[in-house]
């Protein structure tokens, strides 16, 4: 079989609203939103660009659309404010960037790149790492940029459910979300992003595995690139991207067995899970163990598709 020259996968979250629920008009915004996002990803590989652009803009594009976890549209915290992460990985060179409980970035990905490009540190934090937007000219924006109306009504579900000690109750969207991306570009370069308003009602200070190197995001050239979404408390125990990629290096597992693995682990746990990702040969799979994940993929030899549920 003829290997694709460059592939693209992503995903909006397993916080999917559940199929009884979601209107007509969300699940077009969805599917809208993700095509902009791989229509800009795509055209970046398409031109020979690199793996680490492609999932950049690809991520910009989901941070925009008020239907996702991220940027504008990102959950409310327990204080009604919003802490931001996101991580870059370039698989050529195992750098990242990352940047966690950040409060004013319009974009954390871009900033999360920057970070990376600062080849000095690698994760910046709450105020440090607004500062570091700020003087190197990144838009800033007011907390009230990130929330939306659905946003509010999730936080005021879940302090009711909490407030009765039912918060397991709460559906998928009700409690978390995340953006990401992976790519291969056409010179075999692996790349991956991810970026996330956490879960719902989430503690002031509380850093989830989006920003945490090997957790919820992971690129490493000699195997694959994962960017993952679900609960990140679980990612972070297994250290998820890399054990993916330990297990291709390692065990020899192919990308479809290692992130299958994984996802069923997580359901076993009673975590919500789900992870794209995408190998040296340019395989992409997309699998998660919730009633749906955001998600869709092109390469160059399959055109764009999105989906919500099965
Ligand atoms: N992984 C994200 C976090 O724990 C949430 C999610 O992907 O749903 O912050």
């Amino acid at each position: 079989m003829t290997a694709p020259e460059f592939s693209l996968a992503i995903h909006g979250g397993c916080g999917v609203l559940p199929r009884s629920t979601i209107t007509e008009k969300f699940a077009a915004d969805v599917r809208a939103a993700l095509h902009a996002s791989l229509a800009a990803g795509a055209a970046i590989l398409r031109d020979g660009g690199s793996a680490l652009d492609a999932v950049e803009a690809a991520v910009v594009v989901m941070e925009d659309a008020a239907v996702f976890n991220a940027g504008h549209g990102a959950a409310f915290n327990e204080a009604g404010g919003h802490e931001l992460d996101a991580a870059i990985m370039d698989g050529r060179t195992l750098e990242a960037g990352a940047v966690t409980g950040a409060r004013a970035m319009r974009n954390p990905i871009r900033v999360a790149r920057g970070v990376m490009a600062s080849g000095d540190f690698l994760l910046l934090q709450g105020d440090g790492a607004d500062a570091f937007a700020r003087h190197n000219g990144y838009d800033i924006v007011p907390q009230s940029y990130f929330g939306t109306d659905q946003r509010r009504q999730m936080l005021a579900e879940m302090k009711a459910l909490a407030a009765e000690g039912q918060a397991v109750k709460a559906n998928e969207a009700q409690k978390h979300g995340t953006v990401g991306a992976v790519a291969r570009d056409r010179h075999g370069n692996l790349a991956a992003a991810t970026s996330t308003g956490g879960y719902t009602n989430k503690p002031v200070g509380r850093v989830g595995d989006t920003p945490i190197v090997g957790a919820g995001t992971y690129a490493n050239n000699a195997t694959c690139a994962v960017s993952g979404t679900g609960k990140g408390e679980y990612f972070i125990r297994k250290v998820l991207a890399h054990e993916i990629s330990a297990r291709i290096q390692y065990l020899g597992h192919s990308l479809e067995r290692a992130t299958a693995d994984m996802v069923a682990e997580l359901r076993d746990w009673q975590c919500g899970a789900g992870v794209v990702a995408v190998d040296r040969y340019g395989n992409v799979t997309l699998p998660y163990n919730t009633e749906g994940m955001y998600r869709g993929s092109i390469t160059s030899l399959k055109p764009a598709s999105v989906a919500i549920y099965e």
